[in-house]
């Protein structure tokens, strides 16, 4: 399987031999959501997963998920709000509440974040409890209340989640628990880091500057999950190392029935900038309580994998489900069946227009041809920072690639990447190619008369550049 699986834990999955299963099943990364579980939960955690990595001899990566800016009604002690389609109800802040423009009888829901309320316009759409219930903005009162219309029926309890589709809000991606999660995490040993609600580059750029003052750079995957986010689409790809496609708050703050063209835009781009890219939230939510996934949630994952995701993800299914073992194992037959009618599609490899194409792109895409031609069993990479691996694997070749990096932080996120299994290079050897051939003579799975591609590159000593420069077809 050439697909990465992510998979969340939770109450279900807590212990040693619970995230040993998944890793047998076929998960190699593991997210820790830091919008639940507190840290002694992630305190325990980690040092199991360190554990399963080494007991299992295959490299493993957390990824933390910061909560963000999820903004939530308060609670007035107004008790749950029953409202009927058509109605129109108040929306403020607490001052508002505390108004006389406001009787005990009316109904109204609280919002204690002023900048918000205040920046609401008659036309505007919120909507509350992920998206169950829709409203619109009739009437600007003050700014610190507006009367909305309820587009249907439903119930509003207290410290529900709002969102404001489409609107860019004045709140920051990294909130006060962030700082306190992002440096609890790192301390921890977390290799790669998901920013949450994510509207703009600047916000990617926060997040690292705040592990810059902390004393490590690690890997930020930025979650897409707002509508301004798609605007800003190629920017935040840009400055991101890998991105999230999380279709749960995506699919409240645009229309729902967009989501898989955005799913298709979105890794489109990113195999074109060469990132990884992971696609989430109820790839196979069924599985929560069933132990056989539904007919729709199989050709979601196996859709997912054929636009060309490197990564899909498991939450509730893994964290709190019944079958979280079970979900991952579905997922690896999903994805290799995915990935075998993939390769026979004869549209991988089309021409590309080489003026436009910089040498590093050119040069990984030349490795997948020669490997496809002469029928390769796999493509190793020497590879420092993880660029060259991230080239080819965005090309998604049929072959597998194994990729020598001496640096265990690139070792760690090069999990994220298709069909990327990250090896530890011998130090015994100083030159690259010599350590990338080595790591053939010594392995297993490849047999004598096996072909393989090898790309290396070593600078003159001194000269202080790291640049792949070679291709070669190795011969076991
Ligand atoms: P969450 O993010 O699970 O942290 O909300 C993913 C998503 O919104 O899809
Ligand atoms: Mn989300």
């Amino acid at each position: 399987m050439r697909t990465r699986i992510i998979a969340t834990l939770g109450p279900m999955t807590s212990s040693k031999e619970a995230i040993f299963e998944l890793v047998q099943a076929g998960a190699n990364i593991f997210r820790l959501n830091f919008s639940h579980g507190d840290a002694s939960f992630f305190s325990e955690i980690i040092p199991k997963i360190r554990e399963v990595e080494k007991e299992s001899g295959q490299i493993l990566t957390i990824m933390q998920d910061l909560s963000g800016p999820k903004i939530r009604t308060a609670d007035i002690g107004r008790g749950t709000l029953e409202i009927a389609k058509d109605e129109v109800v108040y929306f403020g802040t607490k001052k508002a509440a505390s108004s006389s423009d406001i009787l005990p009888t009316d109904l109204y829901i609280c919002l204690d974040f002023p900048d918000l309320v205040s920046s609401l316009q008659v036309g505007d759409s919120l909507a509350l409890s992920d998206g169950m219930l829709e409203f619109s903005v009739t009437q600007k009162i003050n700014d610190d209340l507006v009367k909305i219309r309820a587009e249907g029926a439903g119930i509003v309890p207290p410290r529900k989640g709002v969102a404001f589709p489409g609107k860019t809000t004045p709140i920051a991606a990294f909130t006060i628990k962030d700082a306190e999660d992002l440096r609890l995490g790192m301390k921890l040993g977390v290799d790669a880091v998901a920013m949450s609600y994510v509207q703009t580059a600047a916000d990617i750029e926060l997040l690292r500057e705040e592990m810059r003052k902390i004393g490590k750079i690690l890997p930020i995957i930025a979650k897409l999950e707002r509508q301004n986010a798609m605007d800003n689409l190629e920017a935040i790809i840009m400055v991101s190392d890998a991105i999230m496609v999380a279709r749960g708050d995506l699919g409240v703050e645009c229309d729902m029935a967009m989501l898989p063209a955005l799913q298709k835009r979105i890794i489109k781009e990113c195999n074109a900038h060469a990132k990884p890219v992971i696609v989430a939230t109820q790839m196979l939510l069924s599985m929560v309580s069933s132990s056989l996934p539904t007919r729709a949630e199989v050709s979601d994952v196996a859709n997912a994998i054929l636009d060309g995701a490197d990564c899909v993800m498991l939450s509730e299914e893994t964290a709190i489900g019944q079958y979280p073992a079970k979900a991952v194992g579905f997922m690896r037959k999903i994805a290799t069946n995915a990935e075998s009618f993939r390769t026979e599609r004869k549209d991988l490899y089309t021409t590309l227009a080489i003026a436009d194409v910089p040498i590093s792109k050119l040069l990984a895409h030349t490795a997948c041809l020669l490997a496809e031609k002469l029928d390769c069993q796999a493509i190793v990479i020497h590879s420092i920072s993880g660029a060259t691996t991230r080239n080819i694997a965005a090309f998604h070749p049929r072959q597998s690639l194994y990729s020598l990096s001496p640096d265990s932080n690139v070792r760690n996120f090069m999990g994220f990447s298709y069909g990327v299994t990250p090896i530890t290079p011998s130090s015994d050897i100083q030159n690259h190619q010599e350590r990338a051939e080595e790591f053939i003579r010594k392995n297993n799975t490849f047999k004598k008369g096996d072909k393989v591609i090898i790309l290396a590159g070593q600078s003159e000593e001194n000269s202080g550049k790291i640049l792949t420069n070679l291709v070669k077809i190795f011969e076991k």
